[in-house]
């Protein structure tokens, strides 16, 4: 199930698969934004860049899929809609990785997954998971 991509998405997936954590940034006016197009929302410039922010964000809502999506799933599974901290304008969907069901605003952090033919999928966790300050 190797993801839908594009000349401007390609790059994003390659740069996910090496461990990088990056939304584009347009060279006028510096808005952040995600999934990639080809031209600013904002000013409507095509001039942009990689550009990398924190694996981070906050949980703003999130699925419970029933849907049989990937071979020999059973179990439903949660999609979260998650904000990026670096980029308050972006949100990346993802698989939710954690015990317990998501809660609304809660910080999470993100989980590099790779899934197999050069394919790294972003999952997220919560940001207490795990080791964290606590
Ligand atoms: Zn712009």
């Amino acid at each position: 199930m190797r993801p839908l991509t594009d000349r401007d998405s390609e790059q994003w997936w390659e740069r996910t698969a090496a461990g990088e954590f990056v939304v584009q940034r347009c060279d006028s006016c510096g808005t952040l934004r995600f999934p990639a197009r080809a031209y600013c929302h904002r000013c409507r410039t095509r001039g942009w860049r990689w550009w990398p922010v924190a694996p981070a964000g906050h949980v703003e809502s999130w699925i419970v899929s029933h849907q049989p999506f990937l071979p020999g799933a059973t179990e439903p599974y949660v999609v979260v809609m998650v904000r990026l901290t670096d980029a308050a304008e972006c949100v990346m969907y993802g698989n939710w990785r954690g015990a317990r069901q998501p809660v609304a605003g809660e910080p999470v952090r993100a989980c590099l997954t790779t899934v197999g033919e050069g394919v790294t999928l972003v999952d997220w966790a919560p940001a207490d998971d795990g080791g964290g300050t606590g």
